[in-house]
């Protein structure tokens, strides 16, 4: 296992350790030694997926009538994305974060029996691989510029626009879509907008994958709807209620990156100091400069201050007490704390550090998304600030 343990952390029991080793495992038999190719071909390969499924790493809140293991712990998730980035295979904890953090809460909470009972078992056992498709070129941080429409068509809808930034979309077989389903009437309002499952059909295509900076094995890609039909027994929830199910699933979606992050930043503290104790220079070991060992200390302290706050929030959300504006603050903390940890850590590495083989160069690419995706941490200090 690469990288020192965490630090002492109260968050995890003995079931959780447990299922750290099976991830721990996963990474060294399915991943290491191969993602530097995934990274070339900006594809994790559909067997991965399969395989992550037979192992349970997948799906883990799905109920267990519908194929999973009915986890709703979110411990285990945070298992799941440490192990992942403490290997180095920040992709694959993104590409897997987006088919259980984004797309299945909105199932779970608001899908039909029938919904569920067509997509979760195929979420569960990797034979479908999802996308959450909201942004698109016109709408980012506003989601209520969204022009993608579905439009009645008999029993089903047609599906028609364009999507960008969508994570796992240029291979992906399936993407819960965020859609006007009252095109007609101009101006959007809060009740403009609906929650679709789309599955891959005529009409529904996808660009070349985006060449990214980093987490480069994971696809993002632009999608486009050119009249797909989707049959209403595919829409998720009520009519009209698609952004208030966005909000309300706004607690989970921006911890998750805050657990990345958390990760992320800890991961460059191990870095940097591997570096430092090996590297020579002068004829002594970087550590022996004082600059350095405080550099580490910052970095130490810092990763120690933002996974205790990110742990904590992991409690709240387990006791169903993470409010939105609390989700926004440590997704605001954590992945600035990332941004930064790894640009330091970097520096420690010197010329080493701009290099993409060298592990810290993948971690600064994957942390600089952190503030982006998922709200901007300027949209996290608006939240946080209008709630004052
Ligand atoms: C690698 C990657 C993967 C992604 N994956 C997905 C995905 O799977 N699904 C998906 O739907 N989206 C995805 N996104 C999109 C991502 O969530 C958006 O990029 C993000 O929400 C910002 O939107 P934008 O890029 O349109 O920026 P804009 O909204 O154009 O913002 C540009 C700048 O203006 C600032 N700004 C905007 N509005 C305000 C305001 N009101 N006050 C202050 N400042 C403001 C922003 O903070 C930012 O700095 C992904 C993006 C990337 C880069």
């Amino acid at each position: 296992m690469k990288g020192t343990p965490p630090v002492k952390r109260a968050l995890f029991e003995e079931d959780h350790e447990q299922f750290r080793e099976l991830a721990t495992e996963f990474n060294t038999r399915e991943v290491s030694g191969k993602y530097a190719q995934w990274e070339k071909d900006h594809q994790i390969p559909r067997e991965v997926w399969q395989s992550a499924g037979e192992n349970g790493l997948l799906g883990l809140a799905v109920p267990e009538e519908f194929g999973g293991m009915g986890i709703d712990d979110y411990r285990f998730r945070v298992v799941l994305d440490e192990e992942f980035v403490r290997a180095g295979h920040l992709a694959v904890a993104l590409a897997f974060h987006l088919h259980d953090d984004l797309v299945l809460p909105y199932l779970l909470a608001y899908g039909s029996d029938e919904l569920k009972a067509k997509w979760l078992p195929r979420m569960v056992d990797g034979s479908t691989i999802t996308s959450c498709a909201f942004t698109e070129p016109g709408a980012g941080s506003d989601l209520r510029a969204v022009r993608t429409k579905a439009v009645r068509d008999g029993e089903d809808w047609l599906l028609s626009g364009q999507k960008t930034f969508i994570g796992n979309g240029a291979f992906g077989d399936a993407a819960v879509v965020l859609a006007r389903t009252d095109a007609e009437s101009g101006r959007a309002t809060e009740s403009s907008f609906s929650l679709f499952m789309v599955e891959r059909s005529e009409g529904y295509t996808n660009g070349n994958p985006f060449d990214k900076m980093g987490l480069r094995a994971s696809d993002t890609a632009e999608l486009f709807f050119d009249e797909v039909r989707v049959s209403d027994a595919d829409r998720i929830g009520e009519v009209g209620q698609g952004l208030r199910y966005v909000k309300e699933q706004l607690p989970q979606a921006r911890l998750a990156i805050a657990v990345a992050a958390a990760a992320i930043g800890t991961a460059s503290f191990d870095q940097a100091l591997e570096h430092a104790k090996n590297r020579s220079t002068f004829g002594q070991a970087l550590t022996q400069y004082q600059n350095t060992r405080f550099e580490l200390a910052n970095l130490k302290t810092e990763s120690h201050v933002t996974q205790t706050f990110v742990d904590q929030a992991v409690l709240a959300f387990n006791n169903g007490e993470l409010d939105a504006h609390e989700a926004a603050e440590v997704k605001l903390w954590a992945s600035e704390s990332a941004k930064e940890l790894s640009d330091k850590a970097l520096q420690i590495h010197g010329g080493y550090g701009y290099i993409m083989e060298y592990p810290i160069a993948q971690s600064f690419t994957a942390a600089r998304l952190l503030t982006i995706f998922g709200g901007t941490s300027e949209i996290m200090r608006e939240t946080i600030g209008r709630a004052l």
